[in-house]
């Protein structure tokens, strides 16, 4: 979803240069420790990864988003309640490698992403083969990839174009919020919020990019 420009957004993000990034960087550096680092691609206002960095400090990270706007109000967030292991960036999705060195990332999240329901459009969904393959290339070769939403089309689709391309599904859910296991570690995302409170089930997938168990 597209956004209107915070008046002054660009001088904001700038002034909290340290905790917005916009130019490759050394996450090492940037976090000053060696931590895991996890990140969300498609973050909105920041909940979910705010959430989460409150949770496992022991874990450092980064919320992704191309929307100048979307991301001062994560911003916003972070300096109302300051958290140590948490910083945003900004930039698109398809530029991820730019970022992040190959299989440096544990764990990556995608959280109601963008539907993209036209058939023409399929490329530009976060779950589409190039994207998947930018995930296989950062993520570390046990890492998993979380993805939630509450569109049923685009979870299908995901679906079947993960497996397609030889993931490995740990986990599939088509109703989370009535899985008490899933439940019992679940962070809530603002959209995710808004629609399991019009009753709205919410899907959820945790895959692979390596092989699954291959048992002699
Ligand atoms: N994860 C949040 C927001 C979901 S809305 C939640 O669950 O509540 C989807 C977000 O993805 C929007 O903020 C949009 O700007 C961002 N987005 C869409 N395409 C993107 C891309 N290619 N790279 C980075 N962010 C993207």
């Amino acid at each position: 979803m597209r956004v209107r420009k915070r008046k002054g957004v660009a001088e904001f993000l700038a002034a909290h240069s340290d905790k917005v990034i916009t130019a490759p960087a050394d996450w090492t550096v940037v976090f000053g420790n060696q931590k895991p680092l996890q990140i969300e691609v498609g973050c909105g206002k920041g909940d979910f990864i705010l959430g989460m960095a409150a949770k496992y400090p022991e874990v450092n990270f980064v919320g992704i988003d191309l929307q100048e706007t979307v991301i001062s109000w994560a911003l916003d967030k972070l300096l109302e309640a300051p958290l140590p292991n948490v910083r945003f960036l900004l930039t698109n999705g398809a530029a991820l490698t730019a970022y992040f060195a190959a299989h440096s990332v544990s764990q990556m999240y995608l959280n109601f992403s963008d539907p993209w329901p036209k058939t023409r459009h399929a490329k530009r969904r976060l779950t589409a083969d190039s994207f998947l393959a930018i995930y296989k290339e950062l993520l570390s070769v046990d890492g998993a990839l979380t993805f939630k939403t509450d569109n049923q089309g685009l979870f299908e689709w995901s679906l079947s174009n993960m497996s397609q391309y030889g993931m490995t599904l740990d986990s599939v859910s088509l109703d989370l919020h009535r899985n008490p296991e899933l439940m019992e570690n679940n962070v809530e995302t603002e959209y995710e919020r808004k629609f399991s409170r019009k009753g709205q089930p919410i899907f959820r997938l945790a895959a692979r990019f390596e092989a699954g168990d291959v048992r002699a």
